[in-house]
C-alpha cells in the first residue's frame, strides 16, 4: 500500500541512503563519533556493549566489587549471557567446575578468588588506558605535553566541564610504557607442527622466545603451559606460582592461573562433563585463578623441598593427592613435577607435566626429559620474575591512584566528620575489599575511653542478610559490642589488632567474623581520636601485611579528614562569633534615635559667624556639639547636601555616629577629624579651589576628612607592624591604619540609615568611594612621602593642568595633607595645645612600646626625653610641613597664610630652645 506512495517510498530510500552514507561518515569521523556519543550515549546502552563484549553490566560490576566469594560462578556476563548469536544457555556458560562439578573439594582445601571481575574491569581500564597511550606514542610528543594534550581532548569531549576527579586521574595516569611485541599466539596444535618441522632444538629457541617477552601473567602461564607439553611430548601440565609472604607458611599458597588448560594430546580436552568442550571457551575457562593451600600433594612438597618428583605411577605414592585429577576428572599415571627458581634460587613456583606420549619410553619420564624441563625452567624462571615485577608495579599504581583519590575526597568534602569519614571508609572498604568497615569516634567529654559515635558501612549484601530476623538483629548487636570491646582495646593501647579466624573467640566465629583489623585514628597532636575497623576480606583470607599498610594510610587520612573539618567549623563559628560582635557594637556605635532628636531640633549656625571660612580659625574654640553643627553647616555650605540630595536625618545620624567612632585618645580624636574637614572647608571655600574639583570629588574628599582617623588608637603604623596587631593581619604593613580608617568609613555608610550616598547613581557612588579611598589613604605620611616631590616639581615648574586626573588626584592627596598637618600653621596657642596633645599621644605608645614591646621607642615617644619638644617641632615643620605649604602658596598665594602660620610657629619653637638652653646653663652655673 505504501509503495504507492510517494512520499513515504522516498523516505524509505533516503533512510536507506543515509544509513550507509552515515555510517562510512561515522567511521571517518572518529572525533565526532565519540564526542556524539560522549554526550548522548545512555547507561543501558553501554551496559548493552559492555554484556555483548564479554564484560559484566555495571551494576552487576558494582555488587561483585562487595559481595563474598563464597559463589564460584563467575562467568563473565552472569545472568545476562542470553545473547542469542551464540546460542548457548546460561547453564553452558563457561563457568569454573568448582561447585558444579561431582567433586569433594571443601573450601579450606581450594580457595578460588573472585578477583576475576575486579581483573576484567582492569582489564577494560587498561584497555581505554593504552588507547590513550598508543595515540600519544604516536603523536611523539613529551608526557608532560602529551598529559595536557589528553587533558584537552576530555575538555573537547564532553560539553560538560570536565570534575575535578576526572582531571586528576588523567594527570595521574600511569606514563610508563610497557613493551608490547605482536606476539602471535600459537595453539598447542601449531606448536607440535612446528616442533616436527623445526626439530627438537630449534623448538627450545622458539619456545624460549615465546615466553621471554611476555609480561602478562596470565597468558604467560598459558604458553608455559602449552610449550611444556609439546616440548616433553605428554598429555597435560600445569604451573602453580608460589604466592602469599616468605615467611609464616601459614599464609603461604600455590595459585594457578592456567589451572584448566590441559592441552589434548590426542585432540581432546580433559574437561569435566558440564563444562562445554567448545574450544572458543577454553581462553575464558582459563580466566579463573585456583588456589592449594601449602605443603598438599606433590605440588605442595616439591614447593616447600625443592625436590623434583618423576612418577611412573602417581597413584602409588603417598604423596599424591587427586586434587588435580578429582577436579578435572581425568586419571594421572605418569608425573613430573618440578620447582621453578628465579635467580635468587628461591623457589617461585611449581610445574607440573602429567601422561607422557605412551609410544614413547613407555610413557614414562627418562632422565633426558627431566634435563630438558630443567633447563626449560630456568627460563620459565626468568619471565615470571619479569611479568611479576611488571604486575607489582601494576598494583602500586593502582594503590597510589586510589589514595590519591582519596586526598581528593579530602579536600572536596570538609563541612561534615560524618561525610568526610563515610567517604574515606567506602573507599578503604573498596579497596580493601571487605564486607564491612567502622569507625568509632572517642569521645573526649569522659575520662575513660567512651565513644560518641560509630559509622558502619556494610556491603550491600550484607546488609541484606543482616536484617532478616530478630535473631540475627541480637546477633548484630552483640558484633557491636564486641567490636566496641576491640575499639576501646585500640583506643587504650594504640596497637594495631589484625585478627583471623583462629584468633577469634567462639562466640564471634558465630557471628560470622573471621578476619577484622583495627587501628587506631591519631590526630596532628598523636592524640587518638578514634578506631577504625574493617571486617571480613571478600576473599575469606585475613589480612595481611599489605593491607595493614594500606589501611594505616587510610587511618591517616581519616585523622586528616576530621582536622580539616574540626578547623574549618572553627573557621566557621568564629566567622559567626565576628558576625555577631558586629551587629552589636555598631548598635552601640551607631547614633541613637533620641541623640539625632535632640540636634535635629538646633539651628545651624551661620558659617562665617563660627569663623569656618578662615585658615586661621581656632581648632579649640567649639564644643562637641558646636563641631557636629558646624560640620552641618559646612555640608550646606559646600551645596553637597542640596546637590545629593542629602536627607538632613541621614546626614546627622552619619555625623553622630563618625563622631562616636572616634576614641578618646589626646589628639587623633572627633576634635582632629573636625579640624581637618574646617581647613579643606577653608581651602575650598575661602581660597577658590572647590572649582578645581567636580561636586562628587568636593564630597569625598570632606566626607574623607571627616573620617579620616576613624578609630584610631594612638598608636601609629609603625607600632601596629611591632606589636604584630589584628590589624596588621588585616589589611598589611602597608597604610595599615588608614586602611582600617577606610575600611570603618564604609562599614558606616553601609548601614542604610547612615548612607548619606544612598541617592547616588552607581557610577557616581563608585567616584565617590574611589575619592573617599585615595583621600584617607593619603593621609599616611609615607604616602605623602612618596608623592610630595612629583608635586613640588609640577608646581616649580608651573605646567600643571589640574584637569588631567592624575595631576588632579596628586593636588588632592597634597591638600588632605596640607588639613591632616594644619595645626603646625595655625595661632602660637594652638599650635602649642595641639603639639601637646600630640605629645602626649606619643608618649603614650612610647611606654607601651617599653614595657609592653620591650623595645627603645623613638626620641619623639620618649617619656624620658620630653624637654626636647621644641626641637624636634622645628624640624617636623621645617622638614615635613613647610615644604608642603611653600609650594601650596606658589600655586595659590591665598594658601600662604598657612606657610607664613608654620613659619611663625617655627619662630616661636626655636624662641623656647634658646630658653631652655639658657635655663640649662643657668642652673649648671
Ligand atoms: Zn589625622
Amino acid at each position: 500500500m505504501w509503495k504507492n506512495d510517494g512520499k513515504n517510498s522516498m523516505v524509505n530510500d533516503m533512510t536507506q541512503i543515509t544509513l550507509s552514507v552515515v555510517e562510512d561518515w561515522l567511521d571517518s569521523h572518529p572525533d565526532y563519533c565519540q564526542d556524539y556519543f560522549l554526550r548522548k550515549i545512555e547507561l543501558d546502552f553501554i551496559n548493552k556493549w559492555l554484556v555483548s563484549h564479554g564484560f559484566l553490566n555495571i551494576n552487576d560490576y558494582i555488587s561483585s566489587a562487595t559481595s563474598p566469594s563464597s559463589s564460584g560462578n563467575v562467568s563473565p556476563a552472569n545472568g545476562l549471557v542470553a545473547t542469542p548469536s551464540t546460542g548457548t544457555s546460561p547453564n553452558n556458560t563457561p563457568s569454573i567446575l568448582v561447585n558444579g562439578g561431582n567433586n569433594s573439594l571443601s573450601v579450606s582445601q581450594m580457595y578460588r578468588s573472585n578477583s576475576k571481575r575486579c581483573r576484567r574491569h582492569d582489564f577494560a581500564r587498561a584497555k581505554t588506558r593504552s588507547v590513550l597511550r598508543t595515540q600519544e606514542i604516536g603523536k611523539d610528543v613529551p608526557i608532560c605535553s602529551s598529559r595536557r594534550s589528553s587533558l584537552k581532548d576530555m575538555r573537547k569531549f564532553t560539553s560538560l566541564p570536565p570534575s575535578p576527579i576526572s582531571m586528576l586521574s588523567l594527570l595521574i595516569d600511569s606514563k610508563v610504557r610497557l613493551p608490547r611485541w605482536p606476539v602471535p599466539a600459537h595453539s598447542a596444535d601449531a606448536k607440535r607442527d612446528l616442533r616436527r618441522t623445526q626439530g627438537e632444538r630449534d623448538f627450545f629457541l622458539t619456545a624460549v622466545r615465546d615466553i621471554a617477552t611476555d609480561l602478562d601473567l596470565k597468558s604467560l602461564s598459558h604458553k608455559i603451559v602449552d610449550n611444556l607439553t609439546v616440548l616433553l611430548d605428554c598429555d597435560a601440565g600445569s604451573l602453580f606460582l608460589v604466592d602469599g609472604p616468605p615467611r609464616g607458611s601459614m599464609r603461604r599458597r600455590l595459585v594457578s592461573k592456567v589451572f584448566d588448560v590441559h592441552s589434548g594430546a590426542r585432540g581432546r580436552f580433559l574437561l569435566p562433563d558440564n563444562v562445554p568442550r567448545d574450544a572458543g571457551d577454553s581462553a575464558a575457562a582459563a580466566d579463573n585463578e585456583v588456589q592449594i593451600p601449602w605443603g598438599v600433594g606433590i605440588l605442595g612438597h616439591v614447593a616447600s623441598t625443592g625436590e623434583t618428583v618423576n612418577l611412573d605411577v602417581a597413584c602409588e605414592d603417598p604423596r599424591f593427592d587427586d586434587e588435580v585429577d578429582r577436579i578435572m576428572g581425568y586419571y594421572t599415571s605418569s608425573l613430573l613435577c618440578m620447582p621453578v627458581k628465579n635467580s635468587y634460587e628461591d623457589i617461585i613456583a611449581v610445574a607440573q607435566i602429567n601422561n607422557k606420549n605412551p609410544d614413547k619410553d613407555d610413557g614414562h619420564f627418562t632422565s633426558m626429559d627431566e634435563k630438558l624441563f630443567e633447563t626449560y625452567l630456568q627460563f620459565v624462571g626468568i619471565a615470571i620474575t619479569n611479568a611479576q615485577i611488571v604486575e607489582d608495579s601494576r598494583a602500586e599504581y593502582d594503590r597510589n591512584r586510589n589514595l590519591l583519590e582519596v586526598v581528593h575526597d579530602l579536600f572536596e568534602e570538609q563541612t561534615s566528620i560524618d561525610k568526610v569519614i563515610m567517604k574515606i571508609m567506602q573507599r578503604a572498604q573498596r579497596l580493601l575489599k571487605c564486607e564491612r568497615a567502622a569507625v568509632l569516634l572517642v569521645d573526649e567529654s569522659c575520662d575513660s575511653t567512651r565513644f560518641s559515635k560509630l559509622f558502619d558501612l556494610n556491603s550491600p549484601k550484607h546488609t541484606k542478610n543482616s536484617v532478616k530476623n530478630s535473631r540475627q538483629k541480637v546477633e548484630g548487636e552483640n558484633v557491636s559490642r564486641y567490636l566496641e570491646s576491640l575499639a576501646e582495646r585500640v583506643a587504650c593501647s594504640g596497637e594495631v589488632l589484625n585478627i583471623n579466624e583462629h584468633d577469634c573467640n567462639e562466640g564471634i566465629v558465630d557471628s560470622g567474623i573471621n578476619s577484622l583489623l583495627a587501628m587506631p585514628i591519631r590526630n596532628k597532636n598523636d592524640q587518638i581520636i578514634g578506631v577504625a575497623s574493617i571486617i571480613n576480606k571478600l576473599n575469606s583470607l585475613p589480612f595481611d601485611e599489605y593491607d595493614e599498610q594500606l589501611f594505616e594510610a587510610f587511618t591517616i587520612f581519616c585523622g586528616l579528614g576530621i582536622h580539616n573539618t574540626l578547623m574549618y567549623s572553627e573557621v566557621e563559628k568564629a566567622m559567626a562569633r565576628q558576625k555577631v560582635s558586629i551587629e552589636v557594637l555598631s548598635y552601640h556605635a551607631t547614633a541613637s534615635n533620641k541623640e539625632v532628636e535632640r540636634i535635629l531640633g538646633m539651628p545651624v549656625p551661620a558659617v562665617d559667624s563660627l569663623n569656618l571660612y578662615s585658615l586661621a580659625f581656632d581648632d579649640f574654640s567649639l564644643n562637641d556639639d558646636e563641631m557636629l553643627m558646624a560640620a552641618v553647616s559646612m555640608f550646606l555650605e559646600l551645596g553637597l547636601v542640596k546637590t545629593f540630595n542629602i536627607e538632613k536625618e541621614t546626614l546627622y545620624r552619619f555625623l553622630i555616629t563618625v563622631k562616636r567612632n572616634y576614641r578618646d585618645v589626646p589628639y587623633h580624636n572627633w576634635r582632629h577629624a573636625f579640624n581637618v574637614a574646617q581647613v579643606m572647608f577653608a581651602i575650598m571655600m575661602g581660597c577658590d579651589m572647590k572649582n578645581t574639583f567636580s561636586d562628587l570629588e568636593v564630597l569625598g574628599m570632606f566626607v574623607g576628612c571627616l573620617c579620616h582617623d576613624l578609630d584610631h588608637r594612638g598608636t601609629n603604623n609603625s607600632f601596629q607592624e611591632k606589636a604584630r596587631s589584628a590589624l596588621v593581619l588585616l589589611y598589611g604593613t602597608t597604610n595599615t591604619m588608614e586602611h582600617h580608617h577606610f575600611n570603618h568609613a564604609v562599614m558606616i555608610l553601609s548601614s542604610e540609615n547612615l548612607n548619606i550616598f544612598s541617592s547616588l547613581s552607581a557610577e557616581s557612588f563608585s567616584t565617590v568611594m574611589k575619592v573617599l579611598k585615595h583621600s584617607i589613604l593619603a593621609t599616611d605620611l609615607c604616602m605623602y612621602f612618596q608623592l610630595r616631590n612629583k608635586f613640588f616639581r609640577l608646581i616649580e615648574s608651573k605646567e600643571y593642568s589640574w584637569d588631567e586626573d592624575s595631576q588632579r588626584y596628586l593636588l588632592m592627596a597634597m591638600l588632605m595633607t596640607s588639613s591632616d598637618l594644619a595645626a603646625s600653621t595655625k595661632q602660637w596657642h594652638v599650635q602649642q595645645r595641639a603639639a601637646r596633645l600630640v605629645t602626649d599621644e606619643f608618649i603614650e605608645q612610647g611606654d607601651k612600646e617599653r614595657f609592653e614591646l620591650k623595645i627603645q621607642p623613638q626620641a619623639l615617644m620618649d617619656r624620658e626625653r620630653q624637654h626636647e619638644l621644641p626641637q624636634l617641632q622645628i624640624r617636623w615643620i621645617a622638614d615635613i610641613c613647610l615644604p608642603l605649604y611653600q609650594s601650596l602658596g606658589q600655586m595659590n598665594p591665598k594658601l600662604n597664610v598657612m606657610k607664613e602660620g608654620a613659619l611663625s610657629n617655627m619662630q616661636q619653637w626655636s624662641k623656647l630652645v634658646d630658653e631652655n638652653y639658657k635655663n640649662a646653663n643657668h642652673e649648671q652655673k
